[in-house]
Parts: C-alpha cells; sequence; structure tokens
C-alpha cells in the first residue's frame, strides 16, 4: 500500500503537474514538480536543508520532516521566552 505522498497529482507549491517527474521537498514533506525543485535548489539554506536531512538519515531518522519544522519549533520556542 503507497503512503499518502505517494498518491499526490499535482506539486504541492504551484499545482503543476508531474507530468516530467517529482520530489519531495529538501526543506519539508511537500511534493514538488521539477520545475519548483530547481528553484528550491537556488534557496540561501538550501546545502543547510540537504546537511540536516543527511545527518538525520545517519542517525537512523528516515523520517526526518525537513528544517522547515525544526525551524518553526525553534521561533515557537523563541517566542515563548
Ligand atoms: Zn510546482
Amino acid at each position: 500500500m503507497l503512503g499518502y505522498f505517494f498518491t499526490k497529482q499535482k506539486c504541492d507549491r504551484c499545482s503543476g503537474s508531474f507530468a516530467t517527474g517529482w520530489i519531495q521537498s529538501m526543506h519539508d514533506d511537500l511534493a514538488l514538480c521539477m520545475g519548483y525543485k530547481e528553484a528550491e535548489t537556488r534557496r540561501s539554506d538550501y546545502l543547510e536543508a540537504v546537511e540536516v536531512e543527511s545527518a538525520a538519515v545517519r542517525h537512523g531518522v528516515f523520517n526526518f520532516p525537513g528544517i522547515a519544522e525544526t525551524k518553526l519549533v525553534k521561533e515557537n520556542i523563541a517566542s515563548r521566552t
């Protein structure tokens, strides 16, 4: 049985087609069309996202939600102090 991620039909960012392929974002758990994925690689924090995700996998965390989630958690903690 396929997970929810594999049942998506359109890009979560732009609603574009997956006709040329699709991939999961490095920043969160969204499914991206290849055009949006290319744009993602130009973000200033893209290498950070890749490095943190790779480190998580090396430590056995195979469902790491991406740095977008961890940044939100940090912002929420900071706003409470
Ligand atoms: Zn897209």
